[in-house]
């Protein structure tokens, strides 16, 4: 049997772990032990997957793809070298990539894995991650929620302890938090809550607007790169690099040479940002990352009081306002003990080895984020209301969890009712989402001149995907749906097809990838080619840069070498400007 893997499948990075004796770690890629959650094709039509991926991201970012778990459960595609992916197509890459590294760390084929997804994730988007996972050649054991495998990485050290637990994970582009409760190695998910579209990605866009309008009062209106996507890649990169600057400085000073030409001058972007200034842009998120942080409490039937202990994961958590403001509002000094960018990984390796049997002193009983429910009608004063919400699985429930609820046909003469299935908490049913429907017929009476009874079974499985199904009572009738959400399933066939179709774009990928870890970086191929063809006087500079970018690489000095690859792309824009 297969050893089993963690995997966490991140909006912006993503991490391998497993247990070897007795103990979780980090399968590292050479020295980088987060790999960029990002796909891309070089010019040469190769794949790329990760660092390579990302470096390219600003020479051509039409054909490169981030923050794709944004879009996980939806069927929006991204066109990539005249080619249509699917969200989870994209996803089955990285996840390929990750199960290429386990696989090199183990010395060992590798094909079962536990794979995480914000606790807040709907059930399309739970069901994709897991089609993901199979595409890319593994069965999926478990899916399990970020903050609990968090906290089960954290709780693994204090197993005797009785607490009450917050895990507040802000990474880039999600944010959850999730209310635990330790007791005797029992780790017990009591509410948890989030915002899928909240994290680092925001405050790089907010910031980037900010270096946008500094560059245009600089040069007038006309000087508008919101138009040249290039340019605005840079822009959002250079905005993540000075908000990450800012979490130790006060001031960061973003460069950005030959941003843009007019009239075939360069223009170039400086400004200086303050950390003050970018606090007041970001609190307004990080309040409303409070807001999730009071609901989940409350649906714990909890108080801020209650807590023991906060802890922060997520990369964004290395903002100190978020520090700052956490602390504030819990009451408490946070925790962050744990390396926030490995938590998660750490924790579902941990459940990995506990599937595999492997004698870990913790249990994990995790819960369902959303009600699931029912359309109903109701009888109020006297006339039928349409449209009403009944919920059969409350939120919060403990998973794997089955509920059944009988209800009524309306008239006695019914013979088909329409079970439509919503996921949410209003109490009006077309205001939750819609997750499928189906048609029920040739039902009978239960009882002469009573209309049809019907049970209606939801049984919520380990993966948070629910499975329902309608029993009649007179006619025994039973229909069953496993709920699929706006997200189209693939037939055995098409899965097939694609999995081919992945690693056929997988193998022609396998060299180039082979080829930028042994130091050709799509980035530095192109300067090494521009070199190569230039006289030698005008790219002193550029020459230096690869001489440095080399130096960088051969050291596994990945964070300079970042550094150098974004001169690199400064160099490349001014010399082929001209
Ligand atoms: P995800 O779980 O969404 O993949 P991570 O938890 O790895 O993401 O967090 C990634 C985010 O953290 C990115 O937006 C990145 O810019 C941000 N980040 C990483 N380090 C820092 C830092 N020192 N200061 C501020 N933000 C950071
Ligand atoms: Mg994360």
């Amino acid at each position: 049997m297969s050893r089993i893997i963690g995997i966490d499948l991140g909006t912006t990075f993503s991490a391998v772990s497993a247990v070897r004796a007795g103990r979780p770690g980090i399968l590292p890629d050479g020295s980088e032990r987060i790999i960029p959650s990002v796909v891309g094709f070089a010019p040469s039509g190769a794949l790329l997957v990760g660092t390579p991926a990302r470096n390219q991201l600003i020479l051509h970012p039409e054909d490169t793809v981030r923050s794709i778990k944004r879009r996980m459960g939806t069927e929006e595609t991204v066109r990539l070298h005249g080619h249509d992916f699917r969200p989870v197509e994209i996803s089955a890459l990285i996840l390929k990539e990750m199960k290429r590294i386990a696989e090199a760390n183990l010395g060992e084929p590798v094909d079962r894995a536990v794979i995480t997804v914000p606790a807040f994730f709907s059930d399309a988007a739970r069901q994709a991650t897991k089609e993901a996972g199979e595409l890319a050649g593994f069965t999926v054991d478990r899916i399990i929620n970020e903050p609990t495998a968090a906290a089960l990485a954290f709780g693994l050290d204090r197993v005797d302890e009785n607490s009450l637990v917050a895990v507040y994970d802000l990474g880039g582009g999600t944010f959850d938090v999730s209310i635990i409760e330790l007791n005797q190695g029992v780790i017990e998910v009591r509410a948890s809550h989030g915002d899928t579209c909240l994290g680092g990605d925001d405050f790089d866009a907010l910031l980037a607007e900010r270096l946008l309008a500094a560059f245009k009062d600089a040069h007038g209106p006309s000087a508008d790169p919101s138009r040249d996507p290039r340019a605005m890649a840079r822009l959002r990169r250079a905005a993540e690099a000075a908000k990450i600057a800012l979490s130790v400085k006060p001031f960061a000073t973003v460069r950005e040479e030959f941003l843009l030409e007019r009239d075939g001058k360069p223009l170039h972007l400086e400004v200086e940002v303050s950390r003050e200034e970018f606090e007041e842009l970001i609190e307004p998120l990080l309040e409303r990352s409070l807001a999730c942080f009071d609901q989940a409490l409350t649906d714990a039937g909890l108080t801020a009081g209650d807590l023991d202990r906060v802890i922060l994961v997520g990369g964004s958590t290395r903002i100190p306002l978020v520090w700052e403001m956490v602390g504030r509002h819990a009451g408490l000094e946070p925790m962050c003990e744990i390396n926030p960018d490995e938590a998660v990984a750490l924790g579902a390796g941990i459940q990995a080895a506990i599937i595999q049997g492997e004698a870990i002193d913790a249990v994990l009983v995790d819960v369902t984020p959303h009600s699931l429910g029912i359309e109903v009608v109701d009888w109020a004063f006297g006339t039928l209301v349409d449209d009403r919400y009944q919920a059969i699985i409350h939120r919060n429930s403990a998973l794997p969890t089955t509920r059944a609820m009988a209800f009524s046909a309306v008239h006695p003469e019914q013979t088909r009712i329409e079970v439509k299935i919503y996921q949410g908490e209003a109490a009006v049913a077309s205001d939750n989402t819609l997750l499928g429907e189906f048609l029920f017929e040739g039902l009978k009476p239960d009882k002469p001149g009573l209309p049809p009874s019907i049970t209606v079974e939801f049984d919520l499985d380990v993966n948070g995907i629910l499975h329902v199904s309608a029993t009649d009572r007179g006619s025994r009738k039973v229909k069953q749906t496993t709920v699929q959400a706006s997200h189209e399933r693939l037939s055995p066939a098409d899965k097939q097809a694609t999995v081919r179709f992945l690693e056929g774009v997988w193998g022609d990928g396998e060299m180039e990838l082979a080829q930028a870890r042994a130091g050709d970086d799509p980035l530095l191929a192109r300067a090494r080619a521009l070199l190569a063809s230039r006289e030698s006087g005008d790219c002193s500079n550029l020459a230096d840069l690869v001489r440095r970018a080399d130096k960088a690489m051969a050291e596994g000095r990945h964070e300079a070498l970042g550094e150098i690859l974004d001169q690199v792309v400064d160099c490349l824009y001014e010399l082929e400007g001209d």
